[in-house]
């Protein structure tokens, strides 16, 4: 048997005056399925992102987080039912270390259901940060200022950020944008490794990437859905090939 549906859209529209950059889009992610969404330049992909990220409000359609209808609720309430984004413009505060950097985002998530008992919400926060740096192996540059990492160190400072409120829904918006091939692999197996217990959905490019690592892979074309199956699915689609694999 499947599992439950954790996140589902319903005719989901957002309309830029006349562009309908998501146009009527119906979208199923169920609980501890790897989705990743691909598509062409201007498909929409980080306008749906986005949408159910809580960050821009629907023209129209309606969004289900388990049995709840969430559409147009804000980013905050969303994260406080467990979806976290990594962005790919960057979040780190720079005159901070990478693990206050962490620590703050774990801070930030516990106070909100927590913030009555502030010295065991700091103490768990100092120690979810030093969990979150050793899954992405950054517990060794913990001291460093933001600033002072790498490209691909930044990317994953970034992710560890996201995984700090420990989402149950982790979004994840090109992670490997401007990697090195070896730092794209790194963290192709990083994120193979943050599955076990979450939901993960990725936009991507790298379509190696894509094939290799997801359950289920959702094309996008001009604000609509053009395929939803399998890598191999996808693979064999002719439509896929015709207008999206074929020109890639
Ligand atoms: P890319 O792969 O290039 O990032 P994408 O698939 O993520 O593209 P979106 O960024 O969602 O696509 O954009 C979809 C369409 O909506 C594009 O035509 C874009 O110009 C338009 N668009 C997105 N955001 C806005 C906005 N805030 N105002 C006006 N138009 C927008």
């Amino acid at each position: 048997m499947s599992a439950a549906p954790l996140l589902r859209t319903e005719k989901l529209v957002r309309a830029y005056g006349s562009l309908l950059a998501v146009n009527g889009v119906d979208f199923t992610v169920r609980e501890g399925e790897l989705r990743s969404i691909i598509g062409p330049n201007g498909a929409g992909k980080t306008t749906f992102f986005k949408l159910i990220a809580g960050e821009v409000t629907p023209t129209s359609g309606r969004i289900w987080f388990r049995d709840q209808e969430v559409t147009g609720m804000p980013q905050h309430g969303m994260a406080r039912l467990g979806v976290a984004k990594s962005y790919q413009i960057t979040s780190i505060f720079p005159h901070l270390t990478v693990f206050e950097n962490v620590r703050v985002a774990a801070q930030g998530a516990g106070q909100a259901y927590d913030f009555w008992r502030r010295a065991d919400a700091l103490t768990e926060a100092r120690a979810r940060a030093e969990e979150v740096l050793v899954t992405v192996g950054l517990a060794p540059k913990a001291g460093l200022l933001g600033t002072h990492l790498s490209h691909g160190e930044q990317r994953h400072l970034e992710l560890a950020i996201a995984l700090a409120a420990n989402p149950v829904l982790l979004l994840l918006d090109e992670p490997t944008a401007g990697m090195s091939p070896e730092e794209t692999d790194e963290t192709m197996v990083l994120i193979s490794e943050l599955r076990a217990g979450r939901t993960i959905i990725l936009v991507e490019h790298k379509m190696k990437l894509v094939m290799k690592i997801s359950d289920r892979i959702t094309v996008l074309h001009q604000g609509q859905v053009l395929a939803d199956g399998t890598p191999e699915e996808i693979r064999a689609n002719e439509t896929v090939q015709r207008t999206y694999l074929g020109a890639s």
